[in-house]
């Protein structure tokens, strides 16, 4: 008991994969002052029963960049600690039933490429040479990962902890924490031992983590569903064959039919992810259990008939196998199926690292981004698609176990661009949401908030399956050209319910803000575009700026972006100022196009002279507004923030008095392709802290003379020693489909860029692409290569200016 360690610099709760490499990552940056906590035997949550896969495939760039790390070091790791490990790496072929299905296999293939991975597209007879127990004669295709395999992951876990004890962390097993306080500067960890005060405590519970989130007043968006697997016995052809070739059969999915298949020593595995499926733990009668270690749920193949009768015509072999045992075991999901990792959400010195649904093949390089978040405060690569700030609040249990169900039974679903998944929805209407609905608005959610996407005219095709396409003409086209062409020629106006509000007043707060963005702070009654970079000089986030007064500064910023700024905000105030979150109180209408003016003249007593980026205080049907004079639209025009209360009569009196004058509601498409138009950038698209602000073609949002700002080291060094990559504008002949993100960039055989925005702009009439191109090529007039789906396409580099309204003139009428 006396060798208890009562003081320790992170504490990490949890010892399953990912907190074992947490501590081995803290450790390889040099903090070994960490102490794991275990409240059973390490690898007691879902990682002992786990099935051990490690894909590196994934269509999110930030997924692959982790698990394709994870790979790599799974790969060394048994000789870097001299801890041997049962880890094969045997590749997978990934099926493909429809053309579609190709196509996501070729982006991805495209992603791994600038990763360093060879990833190949196979054809169906190419399939029965790696292959050969396979019926193909219904496929068109399959992708083949040379890098996927099965690692043992108790062995994995106790590798990461023997590598970690070895450079001298702790790890204190049958010791649950049994909470936190805060105390001063430091946490203080209770468990049945003694307590351990630290600087830093990290959540790594695994399904447990909602329970321990409460300590920290969090309310985790999470659920846990019951997944199976089940082991079939040796099967002789199997075993002669494998015998004959000297290795195993490559890991099998076929993600049309919902599963894996893998060969298991000389029998088979076999893992699906069914739809008719089940939550655990939600209602009553099935209470969170205090201790679930090592147990399972009982078997339930009944839910899995369908998949097993399926695999055993794709595979025929199976059919002969005897089922020896089947694993039902617990798993958690967020929900959008992405773990948490990053700093926990207005909690000082608290980490999340849990919630993994695939934490085998991601706690690796979960590890390394927690590790780079405790100790560098920022992660190498942009981990937005993890970081639990993505949440905000309005997920309650209903919700995740909705939307939990709904990842789970197509988690080898596509995602489609322009496909807006069901479950889940109506949580944030906007105050006229009823209005824009009967207008025929299709909706997407943002933050919660409900969208107008386009709107449907009579006989469009609004069904879900209609949107299930990659291609750029589908049932939305025509509408959304029409909403853009009613901006350009007359107006439009966009209901945007929920952008992120914060109020920052106090003596000093200009001279603070100054300090915090590379830019300068407009003037009182002005309004600008306001960039916040880190000591890197990378983009954090972008907010429009409005000074209400000397000292009082409306932050604006993204739907999704609310904890996210807002906790950098908090975190960065100075002592003296305050910080109101005004995000629910108030909504916001785009108005825009060539007859805006005449459209507000009729209904505001508003000063309508004023220019480009001013702001003022109107009246309209009797409401009190702020009219901004912006548009990310790139037109003539307003935005129209109204308290809550009184934006639907705002609403209704700017609609009847454009209706005679053309005024037509567009949705976020319509915007989409309007703002690439301009070349305006989109936050955790085209800005995100892969890119530094000079990368960003940011520059003329940088005040050199200041003197000083975040970053402002690091981007002067850059611009002296020549920004090596640069935001480009390309114009591309596209053909069918539009680039999207992350399709690499070519020219001369080489990869020298990626597209971060792909759409088609309507009032230029072309394919547009927003990305990062290797500075020299970035010359306007270059030919360039987009592969878009595998297929090269031409692509011609344009001049650093905006391809419509080149000299903003439209904007500033
Ligand atoms: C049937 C099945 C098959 C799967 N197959 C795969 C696969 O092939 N590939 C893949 O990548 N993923 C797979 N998974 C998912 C994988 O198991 C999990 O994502 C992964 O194990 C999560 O690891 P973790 O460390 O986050 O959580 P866990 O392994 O659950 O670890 C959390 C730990 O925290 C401990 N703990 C909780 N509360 C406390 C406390 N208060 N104090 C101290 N300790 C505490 C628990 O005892 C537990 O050991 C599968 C899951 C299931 C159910």
């Amino acid at each position: 008991m006396s060798d208890f360690p009562t003081k320790a610099r992170v504490v990490i709760i949890g010892g399953g994969a990912v907190g074992a490499s947490s501590l081995y990552h803290l450790c390889k940056a040099g903090w070994t002052d960490c102490v794991l906590l275990e409240k059973n035997e390490l690898t007691a949550g879902s990682t002992w029963h786990a099935a051990g896969n490690v894909p590196t495939f994934s269509s999110s760039w930030s997924i692959m960049n982790m698990q394709r790390y994870s790979a790599e070091l799974y790969r060394g790791l048994g000789e870097a600690v001299d801890y041997p490990m049962n880890y094969h790496v045997t590749g997978s072929v990934r099926l493909a039933h429809t053309q579609e299905r190709l196509q996501e296999f070729q982006r991805v293939v495209g992603m791994g490429r600038y990763q360093g991975m060879d990833l190949k597209i196979l054809t169906p007879d190419e399939i029965k040479s790696v292959y050969p127990f396979l019926e193909t004669h219904d496929l068109v295709g399959a992708l083949y990962d040379p890098y996927d395999g099965d690692i043992d992951p108790a062995q994995l876990t106790q590798a990461l902890a023997k590598g970690a004890r070895q450079m001298g962390a702790r790890i204190e097993r049958f010791c649950p924490a049994t909470g936190v306080r805060r105390d001063g500067e430091e946490w203080v960890v209770s468990t049945p031992k003694g307590d351990i005060r630290c600087e830093i405590v990290v959540n790594a519970a695994g399904y447990y983590a909602r329970e321990v989130g409460k300590w920290f007043g969090r309310d985790l968006p999470m659920m846990v569903m019951s997944h199976q697997y089940m082991l079939f016995d040796t099967v002789p052809e199997l075993e002669t064959w494998t015998k004959d070739v000297g290795h195993k059969l490559p890991l099998l999915r076929d993600v049309d039919s919902s599963y894996y298949l893998r060969q298991e020593k000389n029998g088979f595995n076999l893992g699906p992810y069914e739809q008719n499926c089940k939550a655990h733990w939600v209602t009553k009668d099935d209470p969170f259990p205090e201790d679930f270690s090592f147990q399972l749920f009982p078997d339930d193949l009944e839910r899995l008939e369908w998949h097993i009768a399926d695999a055993m015509a794709r595979v025929p072999l199976l059919e002969k196998a005897g089922l020896s045992k089947v694993i039902n075991g617990p798993i958690p999901y967020t929900p959008d199926g992405n773990p948490l990792i990053g700093p926990m959400p207005g909690v000082p010195n608290a980490f999340e690292a849990c919630v993994f649904t695939f934490g085998i093949c991601q706690a690796g390089g979960a590890g390394k981004v927690l590790a780079e978040w405790i100790t560098q405060g920022a992660t190498e690569w942009d981990m937005w698609s993890c970081d639990p700030r993505r949440f905000t609040g309005f997920e309650d249990q209903d919700y995740c176990v909705k939307k939990g169900m709904e990842v789970y039974g197509h988690e080898y679903g596509i995602h489609f661009p322009h496909h807006a998944w069901p479950e889940g929805r109506d949580k944030k209407l906007s105050a006229v949401h009823d209005r824009t609905k009967a207008l025929g608005a299709q909706f997407g959610a943002y933050n919660g908030w409900e969208r107008a996407l386009w709107y449907a005219r009579p006989g469009d095709d609004t069904s879900e399956a209609g949107t299930q396409t990659w291609k750029r003409e589908g049932a939305w086209f025509g509408a959304v050209k029409a909403e853009c062409e009613a901006v350009r020629d007359a107006a439009g106006i966009l209901d945007l319910p929920g952008f992120s509000r914060f109020l920052i007043s106090g003596a000093g707060a200009t001279a603070w803000l100054s300090r915090q963005i590379t830019g300068k702070v407009p003037s009182v009654g002005r309004l600008g575009l306001a960039y916040f970079a880190d000591d890197k000089g990378r983009i954090v986030t972008e907010m429009s700026v409005a000074r209400l007064a000397d000292d009082e500064l409306l932050l604006i910023s993204a739907a999704t972006a609310q904890i996210h700024d807002r906790d950098w905000l908090l975190n960065h105030l100075d002592a003296g100022l305050h910080l109101v979150d005004q995000t629910t109180e108030w909504s916001t209408q785009i108005l825009t196009g060539p007859k805006s003016r005449d459209i507000l003249a009729a209904v505001s007593d508003a000063d309508l002279a004023k220019g480009w980026l001013t702001l003022q205080t109107a009246t309209i049907a009797g409401a009190e507004v702020r009219l901004m004079r912006v548009s990310f639209a790139g037109e003539l025009g307003w935005e129209i923030h109204s308290k809550t209360g009184d934006t639907a009569r705002v609403w209704d009196a700017v609609v009847a008095a454009g209706a005679p004058l053309g005024l037509k509601p567009f949705g976020m498409f319509a915007l989409n392709s309007l703002r690439v138009e301009k070349g305006y950038r989109a936050w955790k698209g085209d800005l995100s802290t892969d890119y530094t602000v000079l990368q960003g073609g940011l520059e003329r949002f940088v005040d050199w003379a200041k003197p000083e700002f975040r970053g402002k080291a690091a981007l002067a060094a850059e611009k002296q020693a020549g920004v090596s990559k640069r935001f480009c504008t390309l114009v591309i002949d596209a053909g069918d489909f539009d680039p999207p993100y992350m399709s690499t960039i070519w020219h001369d055989g080489k990869v020298v860029g990626e597209v971060t925005s792909g759409y088609y702009g309507h009032r230029v009439g072309a394919c547009i692409g927003l990305g990062m191109l290797r500075a020299d090529l970035n010359v306007p007039g270059t030919v360039v290569e987009v592969e878009i789906f595998g297929t090269s396409h031409r692509a011609v580099v344009q001049d650093d200016a905006p391809l419509w309204d080149t000299k903003n003139e439209r904007i500033r009428a």
